[in-house]
């Protein structure tokens, strides 16, 4: 099903979905993970592009994840890729099946940083793959604003481009401060843009995470999880444990107050993420 389908059923539960990253090892202990969430009842499997992970293995894991009888959302990052092989990678992954895809910009590497790219920006990515494919698209969103961004404001008039060209749902980056999301539905419906939004979780599982995170994007960490972060930083079980009621308290909230969706970013572990869905599912989920 297509992701403008996916989110516009009217559901008697969330929708769900878990965000992986193609391991350096073998696939082998992540499909175990995928196949413990698969209880879940998840719309789909998100997989990463050159995200913590190579990028080159994407197509056989993506593979390996349909097998499982899931539904995969590979996706697509243009900065350093050329325009021939984003077209011959979207032919395959259409022809295996695929409905939707996740146009991303990607980071720039450090020593890519003076040549010509294919493509500058998502938009272009998101026109490109509208123009050639039945695909239906997702892009990212920044609740506090992308890094890169002078301010929230602009980055919004970015993600406008975005949607103009095509996208179907907004993926947001994690956030551990609900109001930060619910303030960023508000401006975007002011601006116009009525697409779904769908919240990323993130729970908490190490201090070092947690530190590589905010170092890479705007996100502010709440004093309580400030709190237990130095509480518990010689103590991960106890840090996990808190992770997984702060996201839960995050996830029913997001519920309630009328998110459609949520998008966990599992790590690869199935641990936290399946303990928060036991702790948030209703009667209806029939998990
Ligand atoms: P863009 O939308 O292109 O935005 C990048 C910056 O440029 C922003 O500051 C924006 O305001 C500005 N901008 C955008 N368009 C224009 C324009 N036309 N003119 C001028 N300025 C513009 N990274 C990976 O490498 N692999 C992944 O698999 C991956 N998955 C992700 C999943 C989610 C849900 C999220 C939220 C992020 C993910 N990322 C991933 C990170 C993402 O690639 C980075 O945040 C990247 O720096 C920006 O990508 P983007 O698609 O948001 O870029």
């Amino acid at each position: 099903m297509k992701l403008r389908e996916i989110y516009s059923d009217k559901k008697s539960r969330p929708v769900i979905s878990f965000e992986v990253f193609p391991p350096n090892s073998d696939n082998g202990n992540l499909l175990d993970e995928i196949k413990v969430l698969k209880k879940y009842n998840p719309e789909f499997v998100s997989l990463t592009y050159g995200a913590g992970g190579k990028g080159g293995k994407s197509f056989e894991l993506l593979q390996q994840i349909k097998a499982l009888g899931l539904n995969v959302m590979p996706h697509f990052t243009c900065i350093t890729s050329s325009k021939e092989s984003i077209k011959s990678a979207l032919i395959k992954i259409e022809q295996a099946g695929v409905e939707n895809v996740l146009a991303l910009r990607g980071d720039i590497p450090d020593f890519e940083i003076n040549r010509n790219f294919d493509f500058s920006y998502a938009n272009e990515l998101v026109k490109f793959i509208k123009e050639r494919t039945n695909l239906s698209i997702g892009v990212a969103g920044y609740p506090e604003g992308h890094i890169e961004s002078p301010d929230l404001y602009t980055d919004i008039k970015n993600l406008k481009k975005k949607v103009d060209a095509g996208a179907d749902v907004i993926f947001t980056q994690l956030f551990f401060d609900n109001k930060k999301y619910f303030d960023y539905v508000n401006i975007l419906r002011d601006e116009g843009i009525n697409l779904p939004v769908i919240p990323g979780i993130m729970p908490i599982i190490s201090e070092k995470q947690i530190t590589k995170m905010t170092s890479m994007a705007k996100i502010t960490v709440p004093d309580i999880v400030k709190e237990k972060i130095e509480q518990y930083k010689n103590n991960s079980k106890s840090l996990q444990a808190f992770g997984i009621d702060y996201a839960t308290q995050q996830c029913l909230e997001l519920l309630e107050k009328g998110a459609c969706g949520l998008h966990f970013f599992t790590l690869n572990k199935s641990h936290s993420t399946s303990k928060i869905l036991d702790n948030i599912k209703g009667e209806e989920w029939k998990i």
